[in-house]
């Protein structure tokens, strides 16, 4: 098997179950990014459009952080702790996704994944002021 016998839509989870969701776009633009959060995060990233990317089940399981700009917007499982997907500062209505939750995804399968240079989204000032969680 391999990224191409996967078939749409792709199914992810986080860990615990407790978040569903479906991509409904073929595997694309995996990127990792090394921007303050992405690279504590560091997982490989999908990319889909704001219609291509579904809840299906658990919303009310969601966190949201948001920070500095607060205009990404960095969703995970408030019972696991996994994040599964992220609304991307810019280009707006683009969310990345985690490569890792995707059913039948094999990491084994990817290499060499492209790496952003996002250090320019690096917050400059951390502080629990401008480090909100927000309850969905
Ligand atoms: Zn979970």
């Amino acid at each position: 098997m391999r990224i191409k016998d996967l078939t749409l839509p792709l199914k992810g989870q986080c860990h615990c179950g407790s978040v569903i969701f479906e991509i409904y776009t073929n595997i694309l633009d995996l990127r990792r990014c090394n921007c303050s959060i992405c690279r504590r995060k560091s997982f490989v990233m999908g990319t889909a459009s704001e219609k291509d990317l579904v809840i299906t089940s658990g919303k009310e399981f969601l966190n949201v952080y948001k920070w500095n700009t607060n205009i990404a917007e960095h969703y995970f499982c408030k019972v696991c702790g996994i994040n599964t997907h992220h609304k991307r500062r810019t280009p707006l209505n683009q969310f990345g996704y985690n490569i890792g939750c995707i059913e039948g995804f094999e990491m084994k399968w990817i290499e060499n994944i492209p790496f952003i240079d996002n250090t320019s989204m690096t917050i400059v000032n951390i502080n629990r002021k401008n480090a909100g969680i927000e309850i969905k």
